[in-house]
């Protein structure tokens, strides 16, 4: 089939207009218009931080509502005293594509939405390319995008193995919640976290993993392929294995 004028410039954004066979039989889906934030899912407040200590009990059969609030008070690990606040994750609440990033950074930590910095406008440009969006747009459009970690570490540094261990249950709530039929996990410490694994993104890329039993797609950080522009062709590849995933119904 003949890709669009526009499918191309996306790609071309993305850096894989190169690796782009001229005729393809992944058909991205076309996208509804992005619609402005304020009709987004509104972003949690600032709180002041409390003292480090406590998360709520009842994770795991909290609603929506419930588990944003826990989240905003969380004092689970040292994170907390550091944080503007929360960053909960944005999106369709049944969307078909969940993305799990990292931790927020600093634009993340000021405006409380997921990837809203470089990296996530790279991120959008990945998801263009394939007919997705954060926009709002049906549940087979329309992603949702979280982080392993829901405070941003000091400087940007690593998260550590105790914070994520804290924050996973959110993640495993909100991955309960919205049911997704394919994660894609970005970057080395989402993947190595979700997958229990301390294997290299390049050796668990390419195939179906699974996490809560959804079909789970490996790639790299946006912001890994910002300074990385040649492994943008890989990354492209793992979204068409995304894509072909989700159309097969997932490993057999
Ligand atoms: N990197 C991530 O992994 N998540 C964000 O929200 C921002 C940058």
């Amino acid at each position: 089939m003949a890709w669009t004028e526009r499918q191309r410039a996306m790609l071309e954004e993305m850096g894989v207009r190169l690796w782009l066979p001229p005729e393809s039989d992944i058909r991205p889906p076309s996208v509804a218009p992005a619609q402005p934030r304020a009709e987004r899912m509104p972003v949690a407040p600032a709180v002041a931080s409390p003292p480090h200590g406590d998360r709520p009990a009842g994770v795991d059969t909290m609603d929506w509502p419930a588990l944003r609030e826990a989240v905003v008070n969380c004092s689970a690990c040292k994170l907390c005293q550091g944080r503007r606040q929360t960053v909960f994750g944005v999106g369709h609440l049944q969307a078909h594509w969940m993305v799990v990033g990292e931790a927020p950074g600093e634009q993340e930590d000021r405006q409380g939405e997921p990837f809203v910095g470089k990296s996530g406008q790279l991120l959008d440009n990945m998801l263009r390319a394939i007919g997705l969006t954060r926009a709002e747009a049906e549940p087979a459009q329309q992603v949702y995008i979280a982080n392993t970690i829901k405070c941003r570490p000091p400087g940007n540094r690593n998260p550590e193995p105790e914070e994520l261990a804290q924050c996973e249950p959110f993640l495993i709530r909100q991955v309960e919640l919205v049911q997704p039929k394919i994660i894609l996990a970005m970057g080395r410490f989402a993947v190595q976290s979700l997958l229990r694994s301390t294997e290299p993104i390049g050796r668990l890329r390419g195939r179906v993993h699974r996490y809560q039993g959804v079909p789970l797609i490996v790639t790299y950080h946006p912001a890994y392929l910002l300074r990385n522009l040649e492994d943008k062709a890989r990354a492209w590849d793992d979204l068409c294995l995304a894509m072909q995933t989700l159309k097969e119904g997932g490993p057999k």
